[in-house]
């Protein structure tokens, strides 16, 4: 038709445009009336199976008429599609999901899962901030996680017993709204170590949130022997004495000689040990707020990886960061 219509005069065009105009209305005019039919037949017949369908999802293969019905087979499959249950690994620890088919966000993610960055050094060497706390999932090795006691469970004047959990409440016309924090330590043993804080109206999700806050706060240390007494060159220790802060609470973390041990609050240990630390003094004020003499030492430990090193002591003390 096309190749005909060029050839004749613009008033036979106009002609031959308006009976093109006019064929096309009845071309679609029997496809709406057409249409229409077809899905009202089957729907008619099928409407007790459609819902059966919507129920379980089975019985798609006893339909009758195969051209009208491949709508709505087709339907049905992209919802059972949709529908499957997404493969989950939950750590046998914590309980916590690590990974539910991860979809990194950020460049650094997608070069983890890839496979292009394998190390947690290569992260920090080249400054990019972990967004992502699958991220570290994947790279962390052996990874153990700590809950600090911030909390303490009933008990007047300093009576109650410590718990991991603090529980704190607001009052409202309703009665007392509870409210969960919990204090996550996570780390390797081995240069690697994260703090996090997460609050929620329930435990679990409390929890939750402070590994995932732990994860995405994870911290390079350095360490070495900075002890006069020792000078081993052994990284035992840590190269130089550094001070940490949060609120009020003050500490200072002082290198030791080797067979020391932990000189340092208990819950501080904690921290050190799974940054890979073993010997250590320490000094501190103010140290009344739990949570915030967990927060000053590990501030301290962030402290120590922002210290400028002149290069002579840096040669002297021989010290290394992150892993071995
Ligand atoms: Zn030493």
């Amino acid at each position: 038709m096309k190749t005909e219509e060029k050839k004749p005069k613009p008033e036979e065009k106009k002609q031959i445009k308006a009976k093109e105009k006019k064929p096309t209305p009845v071309t679609q005019e029997p496809k709406l009336k057409q249409e229409p039919k077809l899905k009202q037949e089957p729907k008619l017949k099928q409407e007790p199976k459609t819902q059966e369908l919507k129920q379980k999802s089975k019985l798609v293969d006893a339909v009758v008429t195969a051209d009208t019905v491949d709508a709505v087979v087709t339907v049905d499959t992209v919802d059972a599609e949709k529908a499957p249950v997404i493969p989950k690994e939950v750590s046998e620890e914590t309980g916590v999901v690590i990974r539910e088919s991860w979809k990194p966000k950020t460049s650094l993610g997608r070069d983890v899962q890839s496979g292009k960055i394998k190390t947690l050094r290569e992260v920090f060497d080249s400054g990019r901030g972990i967004m992502e706390y699958q991220i570290v999932d994947y790279l962390l090795k052996d990874p153990e996680t700590v809950f600090a006691a911030v909390g303490q469970s009933r008990g007047k004047f300093g009576g109650g017993k410590r718990s991991i959990w603090k529980q704190t409440q607001k009052k409202t016309r309703e009665g007392n709204k509870p409210k969960f924090a919990i204090l996550a330590i996570i780390g390797n043993k081995d240069g690697y170590v994260g703090m996090g804080y997460g609050k929620s109206k329930e435990t679990m999700p409390a929890r939750e949130k402070a590994i995932r806050q732990a994860k995405l706060n994870l911290c390079r240390v350095r360490r070495g022997c900075g002890s006069w007494e020792c000078n081993c060159g052994e990284y035992h220790s840590i190269p130089f004495k550094v001070p940490g802060k949060c609120g009020a609470a003050d500490i200072t973390l002082i290198p030791a000689p080797k067979g020391t041990g932990l000189c340092i609050e208990k819950e501080c240990q904690n921290i050190l040990r799974l940054a890979g630390i073993k010997d250590i003094y320490s000094k501190s004020r103010n140290k009344k707020t739990k949570y915030n003499l967990l927060n000053a030492c590990f501030n301290a430990l962030a402290n120590l990886s922002k210290m400028k090193v002149a290069p002579a002591q840096k040669a002297r003390t021989k010290y290394i960061e992150g892993d071995k």
